[in-house]
């Protein structure tokens, strides 16, 4: 029976069809393993009881032919996501006992499916960081060395799926936050086009760049998850009116002939020697399976970093004003007037890098800053917005790039800087900038053992062909069924 926990979800669909074991079978043996690796600190919350009870809904589902693509399978969520009467408190202590009243549209979607929702899953404090070490609950251990950060802000979800504690899990991307732990925890993650997926029931970071996406042990697991998903919703005014392809049934299609742009910008110094070779080498492989690669540029990637920094604190700091003391979790004792209300709440209940955070993002809003760095970076952000258009226009189908500039870090080897924890999101923050999909592959370990991982960036709404090419790739190579060493 232990075994069942390192399935593909196509097999687990299959083992339920056939009765091999059951939806409920299933359930309790990933429970059991969450309980096993709780050292990890993945996840933050259970749902163990609903989790077994949506379970047996899901086996007389099957039972009776009603089964869709996720029915019975497990799966976890990034505790930013609401799901009625769980707890949601974004790793915030400001929020950490709040209830949920209803169910973002992820869930309701989830639930539709009839997918097994066991749990919450830690994460940087409000999805601030890169590293999960800003969470209130913790940092998460990563599952290829449990010295090493799984990465961030999905830190819980990455560690959980590449352990095997679930086959799957949703997770956020404002800056890098899926594709990031993805590449660092050795899974593949999927952060799909702004507007794909729909934001309700999201706790929001900073509104213009957040979209939902999808940890998973390989591209067509990620491609079901996405499909059940994405789609228009009414409750979210940016979600697209769209229709949802059949992203995991047009896998196989060739890749002959796509061109693949490589960004001469994204191979600069400060990226890891040993990811480059790695990335060198999945670039050679793609070029093997049909694929033409063509030299592109992205002129101001340079300043992608400095102007996510300013947009997404500056809408941090809105987002973030609700958590008053009032409307909703912590309310501070003492207070004596309204201001001191809000000024011990806050001060109480965030953690530093959300303080930081709200500070720069009120700056740079205020009276006389707002021209200065607010207006710029929004035309800064346009400018890189037009360097992929131009690429995608003239050059090239998909780009291909590092994820991340390193491997998993120590534990604490970064908490101290914040620039180089920022200069970690490098490559994956221009994609939100642009609202592009983007999607991490497993394509190496360094002579540690850690994991690389491959990003590929698509056209607007194009997340198909970054399946197929990510599915072709994982074909011919093995990076995507290595293991993490643990029992
Ligand atoms: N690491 C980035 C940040 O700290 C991105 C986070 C995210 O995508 N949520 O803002």
């Amino acid at each position: 029976m232990s075994d069942i926990t390192f399935k593909s979800v196509s097999e687990i669909r299959q083992g339920l069809a056939s009765k091999e074991f059951s939806s409920v079978e299933i359930t309790k043996a990933y429970l059991d393993r969450i309980e096993q690796h709780k050292d990890l600190n993945a996840f933050v919350s259970l749902s163990a009881e609903d989790a077994l009870a949506d379970a047996k809904l899901a086996d007389r589902k099957i039972a009776s032919g009603e089964a869709y693509s996720l029915t019975g399978v497990p799966i976890a969520l990034k505790d930013l996501m609401l799901s009625k009467n769980q707890k949601a408190s974004a790793c915030s202590n400001i929020i950490s006992n709040f209830i949920s009243p209803y169910d973002s549209t992820v869930v309701v979607k989830l639930k539709e499916a009839g997918a097994v929702i066991v749990g919450k899953t830690n994460m940087d404090e409000f999805a601030m960081g890169s590293s999960n070490e800003n969470s209130a609950f913790g940092p998460v251990k990563n599952p290829w060395n449990k010295e090493c950060v799984p990465g961030g802000s999905s830190g819980g979800s990455a560690a959980a799926v590449s352990a095997r504690l679930v086959p799957l899990a949703l997770g956020t991307d404002t800056g890098g936050s899926i594709r990031q732990p993805a590449s660092l925890s050795g899974i593949v993650g999927i952060r799909p086009t702004y507007g794909r997926v729909s934001r309700f029931g999201i706790i929001a970071y900073a509104s213009s760049l957040d979209q939902v996406g999808a940890f998973g042990n390989s591209v067509k697991d990620c491609a079901e998850v996405l499909e059940v998903i994405s789609g228009h919703c009414l409750k979210d005014s940016t979600s697209m009116q769209l229709e949802v392809p059949e992203f995991s049934s047009s896998l196989d299609s060739a890749i002959q002939g796509l061109r693949v742009g490589v960004p001469k910008e994204y191979f600069i110094e400060g990226i890891d020697p040993e990811v480059k070779v790695s990335i060198q080498a999945a670039l050679t492989k793609l070029e093997s399976l049909g694929a033409e690669l063509v030299e592109i540029s992205l002129p101001h990637t340079e300043y992608a970093l400095a102007t996510y920094y300013i947009i997404a604190p500056a809408e941090a700091s809105s987002n973030l004003a609700r958590y008053d003391g009032v409307r909703y979790g912590k309310r501070a004792e003492k207070a004596s007037d309204l201001l001191e209300l809000y000024m011990q709440t806050r001060s109480e209940g965030f953690g530093d890098e959300v303080k930081r955070r709200i500070m720069i993002g009120t700056y740079v809003l205020s009276t006389g800053y707002y021209d200065a760095y607010y207006l710029h970076a929004q035309k800064v952000r346009r400018l890189v917005k037009r360097d992929f258009d131009l690429a995608f226009d003239e050059k090239c189908d998909l780009i291909a790039c590092p994820t991340a500039p390193t491997t998993a870090f120590k534990i604490g080897e970064k908490v101290n800087d914040p620039l180089q924890m920022y200069l970690n999101d490098i490559f994956t923050i221009p994609v939100n900038l642009a609202g592009l999909p983007g999607m991490s592959v497993p394509c190496g370990l360094d002579a540690k053992g850690l994991p690389i991982g491959l990003q590929l960036i698509g056209k607007p709404f194009d997340e198909s062909t970054l399946f197929r090419v990510g599915h072709h790739f994982e074909q011919a190579t093995e990076w995507h069924k290595q293991l993490p060493p643990l029992s």
